[in-house]
Protein backbone atom coordinates (compact mmCIF):
# COMPACT_ATOMS: atom_id res chain seq x y z
CA UNK A 1 0.00 0.00 0.00
CA UNK A 2 3.00 2.63 0.12
CA UNK A 3 5.92 2.47 -2.32
CA UNK A 4 8.48 1.46 0.57
CA UNK A 5 6.71 -2.09 0.00
CA UNK A 6 7.77 -2.00 -3.27
CA UNK A 7 11.05 -3.26 -5.20
CA UNK A 8 11.58 -0.51 -7.83
CA UNK A 9 15.69 -0.81 -7.23
CA UNK A 10 17.23 1.40 -4.08
CA UNK A 11 17.82 5.15 -5.95
CA UNK A 12 14.72 5.16 -7.75
CA UNK A 13 12.65 4.55 -4.73
CA UNK A 14 14.47 6.84 -2.67
CA UNK A 15 13.51 9.47 -5.72
CA UNK A 16 9.70 8.80 -5.05
CA UNK A 17 10.51 9.63 -1.17
CA UNK A 18 12.25 12.56 -2.27
CA UNK A 19 8.91 13.79 -4.47
CA UNK A 20 7.03 12.98 -1.22
CA UNK A 21 5.04 10.08 -3.00
CA UNK A 22 4.07 7.93 -0.09
CA UNK A 23 0.74 5.96 -1.37
CA UNK A 24 0.28 5.21 -5.13
CA UNK A 25 -2.81 6.11 -6.50
CA UNK A 26 -5.47 3.54 -8.24
CA UNK A 27 -3.82 3.57 -11.68
CA UNK A 28 -0.24 3.26 -10.44
CA UNK A 29 -1.37 0.43 -7.24
CA UNK A 30 -2.45 -1.72 -10.38
CA UNK A 31 -0.30 -0.47 -13.31
CA UNK A 32 2.84 -0.86 -11.26
CA UNK A 33 2.84 -4.30 -10.44
CA UNK A 34 1.43 -5.76 -13.80
CA UNK A 35 4.15 -3.87 -15.87
CA UNK A 36 6.80 -5.18 -13.37
CA UNK A 37 5.19 -9.14 -13.99
CA UNK A 38 6.42 -8.09 -17.52
CA UNK A 39 2.74 -7.39 -19.38
CA UNK A 40 1.41 -5.39 -22.03
CA UNK A 41 -1.14 -3.13 -20.33
CA UNK A 42 -4.04 -0.68 -21.50
CA UNK A 43 -5.21 1.44 -18.95
CA UNK A 44 -7.85 4.21 -19.20
CA UNK A 45 -6.70 6.95 -16.93
CA UNK A 46 -7.14 10.62 -17.08
CA UNK A 47 -4.88 13.52 -16.28
CA UNK A 48 -4.04 13.90 -12.74
CA UNK A 49 -4.34 10.37 -12.08
CA UNK A 50 -0.68 10.06 -11.90
CA UNK A 51 -0.23 7.98 -15.08
CA UNK A 52 3.26 9.57 -15.76
CA UNK A 53 4.77 7.91 -12.52
CA UNK A 54 2.58 4.69 -13.33
CA UNK A 55 4.59 3.80 -17.01
CA UNK A 56 7.94 5.88 -15.79
CA UNK A 57 8.61 3.71 -12.55
CA UNK A 58 8.56 0.34 -14.21
CA UNK A 59 10.46 1.83 -17.18
CA UNK A 60 13.47 3.04 -14.74
CA UNK A 61 13.51 0.84 -12.62
CA UNK A 62 13.48 -2.33 -15.63
CA UNK A 63 16.76 -0.42 -17.15
CA UNK A 64 18.56 0.21 -14.02
CA UNK A 65 17.74 -3.76 -13.25
CA UNK A 66 19.05 -4.85 -16.57
CA UNK A 67 22.25 -4.63 -18.06
CA UNK A 68 23.85 -1.16 -18.09
CA UNK A 69 22.74 0.50 -21.37
CA UNK A 70 25.04 1.21 -24.12
CA UNK A 71 26.28 4.49 -24.58
CA UNK A 72 27.48 5.70 -28.09
CA UNK A 73 30.80 7.09 -28.95
CA UNK A 74 31.09 10.46 -28.54
CA UNK A 75 30.16 11.86 -32.01
CA UNK A 76 28.43 8.58 -32.62
CA UNK A 77 25.48 9.70 -34.81
CA UNK A 78 23.14 7.29 -34.34
CA UNK A 79 21.39 6.77 -30.83
CA UNK A 80 19.73 3.46 -28.99
CA UNK A 81 17.19 4.53 -26.74
CA UNK A 82 15.92 1.53 -24.56
CA UNK A 83 12.22 3.24 -24.02
CA UNK A 84 10.36 5.48 -26.03
CA UNK A 85 7.42 7.41 -24.36
CA UNK A 86 5.46 9.33 -27.33
CA UNK A 87 2.87 11.89 -26.59
CA UNK A 88 0.63 14.52 -28.22
CA UNK A 89 2.46 17.68 -27.58
CA UNK A 90 5.33 19.63 -27.03
CA UNK A 91 3.84 20.57 -23.06
CA UNK A 92 2.73 16.92 -22.06
CA UNK A 93 6.48 15.91 -23.39
CA UNK A 94 8.23 18.70 -21.56
CA UNK A 95 6.25 18.04 -18.31
CA UNK A 96 6.77 13.68 -18.65
CA UNK A 97 10.44 14.54 -19.38
CA UNK A 98 10.47 16.73 -16.24
CA UNK A 99 8.88 14.53 -13.75
CA UNK A 100 11.27 11.67 -15.63
CA UNK A 101 14.59 13.16 -14.85
CA UNK A 102 13.54 13.81 -11.15
CA UNK A 103 12.88 9.94 -11.12
CA UNK A 104 16.12 9.26 -12.44
CA UNK A 105 18.37 10.90 -10.44
CA UNK A 106 21.25 9.65 -9.46
CA UNK A 107 20.35 6.35 -11.33
CA UNK A 108 22.66 6.50 -14.19
CA UNK A 109 18.97 6.38 -16.44
CA UNK A 110 19.38 8.99 -18.91
CA UNK A 111 16.04 10.92 -20.32
CA UNK A 112 16.05 12.99 -23.46
CA UNK A 113 12.71 15.23 -25.15
CA UNK A 114 12.61 15.77 -28.79
CA UNK A 115 9.66 17.56 -30.02
CA UNK A 116 8.19 19.43 -32.82
CA UNK A 117 7.58 22.93 -33.34
CA UNK A 118 11.34 23.66 -31.99
CA UNK A 119 14.82 23.58 -33.55
CA UNK A 120 15.44 20.00 -33.94
CA UNK A 121 19.89 20.99 -33.50
CA UNK A 122 19.47 21.52 -29.56
CA UNK A 123 17.85 18.06 -29.61
CA UNK A 124 20.65 16.34 -31.84
CA UNK A 125 23.13 17.67 -29.44
CA UNK A 126 21.44 16.29 -26.43
CA UNK A 127 21.05 12.83 -27.99
CA UNK A 128 24.18 12.64 -28.85
CA UNK A 129 25.16 12.83 -25.23
CA UNK A 130 23.85 9.52 -24.82
CA UNK A 131 19.83 8.29 -24.27
CA UNK A 132 18.13 5.72 -22.00
CA UNK A 133 14.61 6.83 -22.06
CA UNK A 134 13.39 9.08 -25.29
CA UNK A 135 9.99 11.19 -24.46
CA UNK A 136 9.08 12.23 -28.07
CA UNK A 137 5.88 13.65 -30.18
CA UNK A 138 5.27 11.19 -33.16
CA UNK A 139 6.21 13.79 -35.42
CA UNK A 140 9.80 14.65 -34.45
CA UNK A 141 10.31 10.87 -33.90
CA UNK A 142 9.78 10.11 -37.86
CA UNK A 143 11.96 13.04 -38.49
CA UNK A 144 14.75 11.43 -36.30
CA UNK A 145 14.29 8.42 -37.94
CA UNK A 146 14.46 9.92 -41.28
CA UNK A 147 17.88 11.20 -40.56
CA UNK A 148 18.84 8.03 -38.76
CA UNK A 149 19.81 10.10 -35.51
CA UNK A 150 17.53 7.36 -33.71
CA UNK A 151 17.20 3.55 -34.33
CA UNK A 152 14.15 2.33 -32.10
CA UNK A 153 15.91 -1.41 -32.51
CA UNK A 154 16.73 -1.83 -29.51
CA UNK A 155 13.58 -0.40 -27.20
CA UNK A 156 12.72 -2.56 -24.77
CA UNK A 157 9.84 -0.34 -23.47
CA UNK A 158 6.96 1.21 -25.39
CA UNK A 159 4.75 3.82 -23.48
CA UNK A 160 1.91 5.89 -25.32
CA UNK A 161 0.70 8.38 -22.97
CA UNK A 162 -2.69 9.84 -24.66
CA UNK A 163 -3.05 7.59 -27.29
CA UNK A 164 -6.95 9.08 -27.84
CA UNK A 165 -5.42 12.63 -27.90
CA UNK A 166 -2.87 11.53 -30.35
CA UNK A 167 -4.88 9.48 -32.68
CA UNK A 168 -7.74 12.72 -32.49
CA UNK A 169 -4.43 14.70 -33.68
CA UNK A 170 -3.85 12.74 -36.76
CA UNK A 171 -0.85 11.39 -35.55
CA UNK A 172 -2.20 7.16 -36.52
CA UNK A 173 0.08 7.26 -39.46
CA UNK A 174 3.18 8.73 -37.81
CA UNK A 175 2.82 5.83 -34.60
CA UNK A 176 2.22 3.32 -37.05
CA UNK A 177 5.54 4.16 -38.31
CA UNK A 178 7.24 4.49 -35.36
CA UNK A 179 6.12 0.87 -33.96
CA UNK A 180 6.92 -0.83 -37.14
CA UNK A 181 10.40 0.14 -37.20
CA UNK A 182 10.48 -2.05 -33.56
CA UNK A 183 9.29 -4.74 -35.11
CA UNK A 184 12.49 -5.38 -37.50
CA UNK A 185 14.08 -8.73 -37.08
CA UNK A 186 15.99 -9.65 -34.66
CA UNK A 187 12.84 -9.33 -32.87
CA UNK A 188 12.99 -8.35 -29.31
CA UNK A 189 10.72 -8.35 -26.24
CA UNK A 190 9.06 -5.25 -26.54
CA UNK A 191 6.92 -4.62 -23.53
CA UNK A 192 4.17 -1.72 -24.26
CA UNK A 193 1.75 0.21 -22.36
CA UNK A 194 -0.63 2.08 -23.87
CA UNK A 195 -2.44 5.15 -21.92
CA UNK A 196 -5.78 6.58 -22.90
CA UNK A 197 -8.50 8.77 -21.62
CA UNK A 198 -11.45 7.01 -23.74
CA UNK A 199 -11.48 3.94 -25.22
CA UNK A 200 -13.55 3.75 -28.83
CA UNK A 201 -12.93 1.48 -31.56
CA UNK A 202 -10.12 3.34 -32.66
CA UNK A 203 -7.77 3.01 -29.73
CA UNK A 204 -9.08 -0.96 -29.69
CA UNK A 205 -7.68 -1.28 -32.95
CA UNK A 206 -4.57 0.26 -31.46
CA UNK A 207 -4.38 -2.12 -28.62
CA UNK A 208 -4.98 -5.29 -30.17
CA UNK A 209 -2.27 -4.23 -33.36
CA UNK A 210 0.55 -3.14 -30.51
CA UNK A 211 -0.15 -4.96 -27.29
CA UNK A 212 0.25 -9.04 -26.74
CA UNK A 213 -1.65 -10.68 -24.59
CA UNK A 214 -2.20 -7.18 -22.73
CA UNK A 215 -4.20 -6.91 -19.52
CA UNK A 216 -6.87 -3.95 -19.62
CA UNK A 217 -7.07 -1.23 -16.96
CA UNK A 218 -10.04 0.86 -15.69
CA UNK A 219 -9.89 2.45 -12.86
P1 LIG B 1 -0.17 12.89 -13.69
O1 LIG B 1 -1.54 12.31 -13.78
O2 LIG B 1 0.88 11.89 -13.99
O3 LIG B 1 -0.04 14.13 -14.54
O4 LIG B 1 0.11 13.34 -12.15
C1 LIG B 1 -0.68 14.33 -11.54
C2 LIG B 1 0.04 14.96 -10.35
O5 LIG B 1 0.01 14.10 -9.22
C3 LIG B 1 1.49 15.31 -10.59
O6 LIG B 1 1.75 16.60 -10.07
C4 LIG B 1 2.26 14.25 -9.81
O7 LIG B 1 3.50 14.74 -9.37
C5 LIG B 1 1.32 13.94 -8.66
N1 LIG B 1 1.42 12.54 -8.17
C6 LIG B 1 1.44 11.43 -8.95
N2 LIG B 1 1.47 10.30 -8.20
C7 LIG B 1 1.48 10.69 -6.92
C8 LIG B 1 1.54 9.99 -5.66
N3 LIG B 1 1.55 8.65 -5.61
N4 LIG B 1 1.54 10.72 -4.51
C9 LIG B 1 1.51 12.08 -4.58
N5 LIG B 1 1.47 12.80 -5.72
C10 LIG B 1 1.45 12.14 -6.88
Amino acid sequence: NTFAEIDLGEALNLNIRRCKYVKPTPVQRYAIPISLAGRDLMACAQTGSGKTAAFCFPIISGIMKGALPQRPFRGARTVYPRALILSPTRELSVQIHEEARKFSYQTGVKVVVAYGGAPINQQLRELERGVDILVATPGRLVDLLERARVSLQMIRYLALDEADRMLDMGFEPQIRKIVEQMDMPPPGVRQTMLFSATFPKEIQRLASDFLSNYIFLAV
